[in-house]
């Protein structure tokens, strides 16, 4: 790491070194005490596809001359016999994905070498503890030798010796292993174990990359959206040991916790073990700091020197890189090493407490501290908590991994958990150590459970990095994944059993217990008022009800910005005349009927206007197809037709003339207000009294907005708004405290082409992004999940576009629109009411096309302010 090249070229390179390299040299670079080694760029993992899964000549020679470097500098040999150099061939992403692909440890050991390091350490048992490490990876990871039998072949040898843990293994136990294992080898594969050093490494290099494409990669770069082009490097090291006696150990700290984000050191440590024993959480680990459970155990209290050592460089590389560091250290003979170090994952909660905390320590901007937390994160917030009554009492307790609720049947497998959620059933993965394989499983799970592993084994980094909560290391509990029960003193589950577990708290229980809202950390409001303070696009929510209005306003929206009228017709006293109303007659019934509705649909306006007190509110006139009020099962038609003294069979063929065959684009939006004037009018008067009520009785004008949905054009338009004018004068709304804008939406590309005319008479525009959507890739939101997925499998779409706006099409409409609505009318208030309102991706784009505001479920209010800061700070920063 220390060649001058690669420190001129450090910089902004990490692409081509991958993460771990980079940030060795970074290491290397401050003075950190860094095992030297090499790097093989990520462009060489390319040349190495390119070449047909090849290592090229020229890249072997590189190899090996960069060996030679290492071997002068250390004095070693590689492949010698008297001074063997080990190395470590490691996997490294320009963007990190724990556990996902392969390391192999050890490399450089065969049958003589192993003699020359048990000779020279005067510790046989390590030297071939240390072989047998290298024959299991390299046997599974470059042989494809099933990983289980390397299991099976320890646990039949250690159970006829009568032997429980590892640590009664003696030197020749492990000489035994080693031969059993270079036999499997040989049994599954036809081949020996390599004894050539040179073709250990080469074979280990090319299975690095191959593992770049291996299905737990490709799982984890689909979920977390990471690019299948960017390739793997690989970092070659020279090994150091932890596994030599008392006086070594290895460790994964986190410079803040990575599950509260409270500023504390925070890790675990085992000691005399090699490095992947933390990571795979095959023994669960001690912790670093001292506390009085701690008893003496801990390393601050073993290894008190070097736990300063160690504290001193958590600070140096905090400072260096500003942010929360994940830390993997070796202690060989009393010698501190550091093995690797990156951005450390964290939960939900953490990313906004040492954002707000590392802003107030003047360690970033609040700028900087804004774009650290992922708006999605915001969601995972909202998760419930439980709520244990006092009878709810935990059976056990494990290590609180990963935050949140999650109850659901005991699954022992990943398989299992797969098939179980494809049944829309919820599961609980309980494994005694999980995997990097189980990560479908995981994600398929609401919550995973293990009985081994610390907090920061594979299984708690992934889960937080999902936002699944994880209790981990919950030792009091056996898990048999072959019998599938679980057993804990007189607690006797098995799979299908009910179970919850407590990512806050570490708790497990039997069956199911209560949960309660969301506990929003401390920090987030600081967090937000920045946030505010740094965007331009307002935030607005579409909510209807009491309920949806006081949570957007909970959460900060500074407006409604659709109120889908229909929605108020879902209680049973509005449903059944709105259902009259549909089926009456005539005219005068018709008349009749809305008359009786107009009150209980004032009083729904009142309740809203009265919550918002002169915020602005936009209300959207009915839109749905008629049917959609209608029952459809014959019991239903049969009780309606009780209800409205008819006989059922007139009425069932009523409700059947009803029907279309493309609702979404048939009879509906202000089609209905053409044909059916008198619905339309009834709710512009029923509008207009609650405004007028309202503005007598807060202290600001009622800012009120009213929404004429799927407009195509200007004449369609003018009759409309020529009932809403009327309807207005009538009530009196000039020279009143109600400021009325009459508005559309645009929600189908024949609007977004007619802008330019439509704003000469629309005072604002809406872009519904759902039906725009819809219509412009001729795409049934309805249908669609029937291939989107096959789509996004074979990448003909990266993303769903009704969750994340296409750009290109979609995008170019509302850009088009906008600008064309704000040549004809300067100033004309533009908003988003589609889902893509709260989309971080989607805010992003219509903060740069210049739109005013965006409106989103009320849950996604927070992610929206934030999505919409970060989007603003972004611009600033490349302006
Ligand atoms: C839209 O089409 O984007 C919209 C907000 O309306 P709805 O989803 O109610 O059709
Ligand atoms: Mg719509």
């Amino acid at each position: 790491f220390g060649d001058a090249s690669v420190k001129n070229s450090i910089e902004g390179t990490n692409a081509i070194l991958g993460g771990k390299g980079y940030n060795l040299a970074i290491m290397h670079g401050l003075g950190l005490p860094v095992p030297p080694g090499l790097v093989i760029s990520t462009a060489a993992c390319h040349a190495f596809y390119e070449a047909g899964l090849k290592l090229p000549q020229d890249m072997q020679d590189q190899i090996w001359a960069s060996v030679a470097t290492l071997e002068k500098q250390l004095g070693k040999g590689f492949g010698s016999v008297e001074k063997p150099l080990l190395v470590s061939v490691r996997s490294g992403a320009p963007v990190s994905m724990p556990g996902m692909m392969d390391t192999i440890l050890n490399v450089g050991l065969n049958d003589d070498t192993v003699v020359a390091m048990a000779t020279q350490s005067g510790n046989p048992r390590f030297a071939y503890d240390s072989y047998r490490r290298l024959l299991q990876m390299f046997g599974d990871v470059v042989m494809g030798v099933e990983h289980r039998s390397f299991g099976e072949i320890l646990h039949d040898y250690k159970h006829a010796k009568g032997y429980h843990l590892d640590t009664e293994m003696t030197g020749e136990d492990w000489q035994q292993i080693v031969a059993a294992y270079k036999q499997v080898i040989i049994d599954q594969t036809g081949k020996p174990f390599p004894q050539d050093v040179r073709q250990q490494l080469t074979m280990a290099v090319s299975a690095v990359f191959e593992s770049w494409h291996n299905e737990r990669a490709k799982f984890y770069r689909n979920l977390h959206q990471i690019s299948e082009s960017l390739g793997t490097a690989v970092v070659i090291q020279a090994m150091v040991f932890g596994n030599l006696g008392d006086d070594c150990a290895t460790g994964v700290c986190f410079s803040r916790n990575p599950s509260t984000g409270a500023n504390e050191f925070f890790g675990e440590y085992l000691p005399n073990a090699q490095g992947e024993d933390v990571v795979a959480g095959i023994r669960t680990p001690l912790p670093l700091e001292k506390t009085p459970a701690t008893a003496g155990t801990s390393f601050e209290e073993t290894m008190p020197v070097l736990y300063k050592q160690l504290c001193d460089v958590k600070n140096i590389l905090e400072k260096h890189y500003q942010d929360m560091q994940d830390i993997e250290f070796t202690v060989e003979q009393n010698k501190l090493w550091l093995l690797q170090t990156r951005i450390g994952k964290r939960s939900a909660a953490a990313s906004v407490r040492i954002a707000v905390e590392m802003a107030h320590e003047k360690l970033i901007t609040t700028d900087q501290a804004v774009c650290r937390v992922a708006p999605d994160a915001l969601e995972q917030l909202m998760h419930p908590t439980l709520a244990p009554s006092s009878k709810d009492k935990p059976f056990a307790k494990g290590l609180p991994a990963s935050p949140g609720a999650a109850m659901g049947i005991l699954v022992f497998t990943a398989q299992e958990a797969i098939a179980k959620a494809h049944e829309g059933i919820k599961v609980i993965l309980a494994r005694t150590e999980t995997c990097p394989d189980d990560i479908m499983g995981m994600q398929a799970a609401q919550g995973i459970l293990t009985s081994h592993g610390g907090m920061t084994s594979h299984a708690a980094v992934v889960a937080r990095g999902m936002g699944c909560p994880c209790v981990s290391g919950a030792s009091s509990v056996q898990i048999n994944e072959t019998a599938r029960t679980l057993k804990c003193g007189s607690i006797d589950m098995k799979a299908g059993d009910f179970i919850t577990i407590d990512g806050h708290t570490g708790n497990i229980y039997k069956g199911e217990i209560p949960v309660k809202p969301a506990v929003l950390p401390e920090e987030l409001q600081e967090l937000l008022a920045w946030a505010d303070a740094a965007r331009r696009l307002k935030i607005r929510a579409n909510a209807e009800t009491a309920q949806d209005t006081k949570t957007a306003l909970g959460f900060g929206a500074e407006g409604i910005g659709l109120c889908r009228t229909e929605h108020m017709f879902f209680d049973a006293a509005k449903m059944q005349l709105m259902q009259a109303m549909i089926l009456a007659e005539n005219i005068d019934e018709r008349r009749k009927v809305l008359e009786r509705l107009k009150p209980l649909h004032q009083k729904d306006f009142i309740d809203v206007l009265t919550l918002m007190q002169g915020l602005p509110v936009t209300i959207r006139l009915l839109d749905p197809p008629l049917h959609e009020f209608l029952p459809h099962t014959d019991k239903d038609m049969a009780e309606l037709a009780k209800n409205l003294g008819v006989d059922t069979a007139t009425l069932s063929k009523r409700i059947r003339s009803l029907d279309e065959t493309n609702p979404m684009l048939g009879h509906r939006g202000c089609r209905l207000g053409i044909t059916y004037p008198d619905i339309y009018r009834m709710q512009a008067d029923a509008i207009f009294a609650a405004a007028l009520q309202v503005a007598k009785n807060i202290a600001r004008p009622v800012a009120l907005e009213v929404m004429l949905p799927l407009i195509t054009g200007l004449e369609e338009l003018r009759v409309l708004k020529k009932i809403l004018t009327d309807s207005a004068d009538a009530a009196g709304i000039e020279g009143s405290a109600v400021d009325l804008k009459i508005g559309i939406m645009v929600e189908l590309p024949a609007a977004a082409l007619r802008a330019g005319e439509l704003a000469l008479e629309a005072d604002f525009f809406s872009f519904g992004t759902n039906d725009l959507t819809q219509t412009t890739l001729g795409l049934s939101r309805d249908d669609a999940a029937r291939f989107l997925p096959a789509y996004k499998e074979q990448k003909l779409m990266p993303a769903d576009p009704f969750a994340s706006i296409q750009v290109d099409t979609v995008g170019a409409l509302v850009r088009m629109a906008a600008a064309s609505g704000n040549a004809a009318k300067p100033g004309i208030k533009l908003g988003v009411c589609g889902e893509h309102g709260g989309d971080p991706a989607s805010i992003q784009f219509f903060n740069t096309i210049g739109l005013d505001y965006v409106s989103c479920s009320p849950f996604r209010v927070p992610a929206a302010r934030l999505a919409a800061a970060q989007a603003a700070i972004g611009q600033k920063k490349s302006q």
